[in-house]
This record gives structure tokens, C-alpha cells and sequence, in this order.
């Protein structure tokens, strides 16, 4: 079911270990024209756009996007108890995350009279997206908002969108979540016309400045193409889980998280990187024997046989250890004897899960880390949702005279460097020259 590919022997400094091991085809630039297109007529043509591509994308006309506040409390009343409170769980513990991750302003004394302050300021207003074409991701509201609102953000707006067994409203779990967070702007609107009408202000939608949250190939697309007219998170596609595991592993639990996250989307990659051949034979085994009774069968059956996943055999977990970090997975777990050491030295990954206990899936829901991470490698240079996400910083500059008048000779020196005499005499002139 699932392919082998054998880089034993390889070397890093001949082999490109990012572009061996198997990741999706997720071509965001083959579906640049697509998404372009509706953009543009999100832009041009507003509300009619919107509601022409819910039609033909989600199967439903919505006439009103804004979800009415009555249909969020009704959600939240009718809301399963056992669900409510694993929600309340997963927000107790991401709030106190979130509430640890912020930062305090940073000022420095540069001499008598000298400040500078690096004051951190949440964003004005958001647009967050919850993917709600295959699944509807409840759990992807709390990773959106918790972190959002303990910025400080003020005004928060989400999209999911339009579900036909519900009459084209969000579906009622997603609502639930959004009433219990305190988030009362809900539109029902996928994809790409979701992340256009947030960077454009669409109808009753406002323009944003940040626009965060996980999607397919035309949501992240979109939030590519708008980058600039909009602030984004990092691009969250088709989810991807990495282990590296050692004879040590148990097969079974190694099995399963590979399929866990298969279970997401067809376009899921999973992909085992291990020494030992015992563990690849035994999770090949388990994968046949668990995959059979999984709800989602032809979904996971899809994901594990693609391209996109595999097994990489490697000589010894040092290799497997450059393997992965090339990678840059959005999921690594690792599954080996003094598994925290292994995690210490990797830094390319969405989010490290560390042992046996500690399954993607757990992060997914109810570790209290962000579910948000980003994928197709861009964890060489982005990060997850976070605090971090929604806050921006300003400098703030303090000088008095004095302090202005230690430093005005090398202003002027290095205005006449740059030709810029204009800037020197700004100083100049207020010391009388
Ligand atoms: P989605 O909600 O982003 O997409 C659904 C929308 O896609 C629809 O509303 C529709 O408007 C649009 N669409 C469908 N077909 C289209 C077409 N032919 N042309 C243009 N637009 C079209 O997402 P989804 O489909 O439910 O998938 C969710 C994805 O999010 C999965 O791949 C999952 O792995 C991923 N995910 C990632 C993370 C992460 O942090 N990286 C977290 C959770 C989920």
C-alpha cells in the first residue's frame, strides 16, 4: 500500500534529502489562473460573485453570508455536552498557552534622554478561515481565535463555508464554537471567494488586515495571491506528518498516526523515516490490518498509496535526523529510545511531538500547541498560528536635545554618505546651523 524508498547509503552533500522524500503535488502555481479569476470577480462583482461560486462550488445559494447571532446561540444550546466540554478543555489549555506566548514591549536606554521602545500592538481587525469542505474543523475555530483574541485583536471576523445539509448556513458545530469563543461575525463562505471578500470588504464583510487560518489548494492560493493586500499566516495546505522512529517504536501506534493524518485529505502525505527494516515490515503490516477498519477507507487508502507518502529507510538516526529536518514536516513525531534529545536538534518542523504519548492527534485537538503549522516545507522559514501571528510591533523613538545632540554629527556625516544632505540639515537646524 505503501512505497519504500532506500536513501541508505546516500550521502547529503550528493543527494537533495528535501526533494527525495515524498511530499504532494500540491501546485499552488497551477492554480494561480483559477483563483486569480476569483478574485477578480470577488472584487468587481461583490456579493453576486460570492454567491455564484457558492453555487457552484459548495452546491448552495446563500442569499444572507452573515450568519444571523440567533443561529450561534441556537448552535451553541443544541451543542452535544460531550463535545462542549472537550471544546472547553482544548481552550482552557490554549488559552494558557497563548497566554504564556505574549510578549512584553521591549525598551532600551540608549543613553541620557535615548529611548527606544519595541511596543507590541495586536492587529485591528482579522479574518480567520475554517476549512469546512471535507471535514468541518471545529477545532481549527480555537486555533484561529484563542490566539487572536489573547493578542488583543478587536475585531475578529470568520468564514467557513456554506454547508447544503444545513440550508447553506455554517455547519452548527462550527457555530457552536464560534458563540462559545464570543465571536458573533460569521460568514458562510469557502475557499477562495472566503479570503478575497476578507481582503477586499465585501457586502456586509469589512475589509481585514490579517487574514490566518488552514485550507485547501484554492484557500491557500488565494491567500498567496493576496499577500500584500492583506497580512497572511504561513500557507497551511494539505496536512503532512513525518515520524522518525528507531526499533524501538511500537508499529501499531506508528501506524496509526500515519493514518490519522491520512485520514484529512487525499492529497494527506505520510511518510516514516527509519533504520530499521523489523519496524518498516511491522507498520506495513499494521497499516493493511488498521486501514481496513477505518471510516474514511478510500480517503487514507489514497493519501498512503500516493506519491506523496512513503517509508525512507536511512542507515542510523543521525541520517534520519538530516532527513527529516530537510523535510521540514508540518507534523514530526518521534518515536526512539531518548526521543527529546532527537527533538532538541531538529529545527525545521511545523510541531514536534515527542515519544509515544505525545500523537499528532492530541495536537490536533487538545495539547494546547496550535494546529495552524505550515506545510510544503515552508517550516524552514515560517511558523504556526500563534500569539506572535496576530501582534505587530511598533518602534517607538524618544530623544530630547541633548540626546539628539551626541548623536547629530553622525546623522549629518551619514546624510552627505548618501547624498542626502536634506536629511542632515534636519538635524542641523535645530541646534541653530
Ligand atoms: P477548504 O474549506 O479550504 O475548501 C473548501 C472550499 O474550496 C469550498 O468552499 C470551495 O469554495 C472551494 N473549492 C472546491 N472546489 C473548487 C474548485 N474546483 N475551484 C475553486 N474552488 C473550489 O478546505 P477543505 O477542502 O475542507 O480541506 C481542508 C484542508 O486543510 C485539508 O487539506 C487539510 O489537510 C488542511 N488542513 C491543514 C492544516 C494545517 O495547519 N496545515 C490544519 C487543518 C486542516
Amino acid at each position: 500500500m505503501i512505497q519504500r524508498i532506500d536513501l541508505r547509503g546516500a550521502d547529503r552533500t550528493t543527494v537533495d534529502y528535501r526533494a527525495a522524500v515524498p511530499r504532494a503535488d500540491f501546485d499552488v502555481e497551477a492554480a494561480v489562473p483559477a483563483v486569480h479569476a476569483i478574485c477578480e470577480e470577488v472584487r468587481t462583482r461583490g456579493l453576486a460573485a460570492i454567491r455564484e461560486y457558492g453555487e457552484r462550488f459548495d452546491g448552495v445559494r446563500v442569499d444572507d453570508i452573515r450568519v444571523a447571532p440567533e443561529a450561534l446561540q441556537r448552535a451553541l444550546v443544541e451543542l452535544d455536552p460531550a463535545i462542549r466540554a472537550g471544546l472547553d478543555e482544548s481552550i482552557r489549555r490554549l488559552r494558557a498557552t497563548c497566554a504564556n506566548e505574549l510578549e512584553q514591549d521591549a525598551v532600551t536606554d540608549l543613553g541620557p534622554g535615548a529611548r527606544v521602545t519595541h511596543r507590541k500592538v495586536p492587529v485591528g481587525r482579522v479574518g480567520l478561515y475554517v476549512p469546512g469542505g471535507l471535514a468541518p474543523l471545529v477545532s481549527s475555530v480555537l486555533m484561529n481565535v484563542v490566539p487572536a483574541q489573547t493578542a488583543g485583536v478587536e475585531s475578529i471576523a470568520l468564514a467557513s463555508p456554506p454547508q447544503r445539509e444545513f440550508g447553506g448556513s455554517v455547519h452548527p458545530t462550527i457555530l457552536a464554537a464560534c458563540a462559545l469563543l464570543g465571536v458573533d461575525e460569521v460568514y458562510a463562505v469557502g475557499g477562495a471567494q472566503a479570503i478575497a471578500m476578507f481582503a477586499y470588504g465585501v457586502g456586509p464583510c469589512a475589509k481585514v488586515d490579517l487574514v490566518t487560518g488552514p485550507g485547501n489548494i484554492y484557500t491557500v492560493t488565494a491567500k498567496r495571491l493576496l499577500k500584500g493586500q492583506i497580512g497572511i499566516d504561513s500557507e497551511a495546505g494539505p496536512t503532512e506528518i513525518a515520524i522518525l522512529a528507531d526499533d524501538t517504536a511500537d508499529a501499531a501506534y506508528v501506524a496509526a498516526d500515519l493514518i490519522s493524518q491520512a485520514e484529512h485529505d487525499p492529497l494527506a502525505a505520510s511518510v516514516l523515516v527509519t533504520p530499521s527494516e523489523r519496524l518498516a515490515s511491522e507498520v506495513e503490516a499494521e497499516l493493511d490490518k488498521q486501514v481496513s477498519v477505518t471510516k474514511h477507507v478510500e480517503r487514507i487508502r489514497t493519501s498512503l498509496s500516493g506519491p506523496q507518502s512513503g517509508i525512507v529507510l536511512v542507515d542510523d538516526l543521525e541520517q534520519g535526523l538530516q532527513v527529516v529536518d530537510a523535510y521540514a514536516a508540518e507534523h514530526l513525531e518521534i518515536h526512539t529510545e531518548d526521543a527529546a534529545a532527537w527533538a532538541a536538534r531538529v529545527n525545521n518542523a511545523g510541531a514536534i511531538f515527542v515519544g509515544p504519548y505525545a500523537p499528532v492527534s492530541l495536537g490536533d485537538y487538545c495539547a494546547g500547541s496550535n494546529h495552524v503549522l505550515p506545510t510544503g516545507g515552508c517550516a524552514c522559514h515560517s511558523s504556526g498560528l500563534s500569539v506572535r501571528a496576530f501582534t505587530k510591533s511598533v518602534h517607538v523613538v524618544e530623544y530630547d536635545r541633548g540626546a539628539l545632540e551626541a548623536v547629530a554629527g553622525h546623522v549629518v556625516t551619514l546624510a552627505e554618505a548618501e547624498d542626502l544632505p536634506g536629511h542632515g540639515a534636519a538635524v542641523s537646524v535645530r541646534f541653530g546651523e
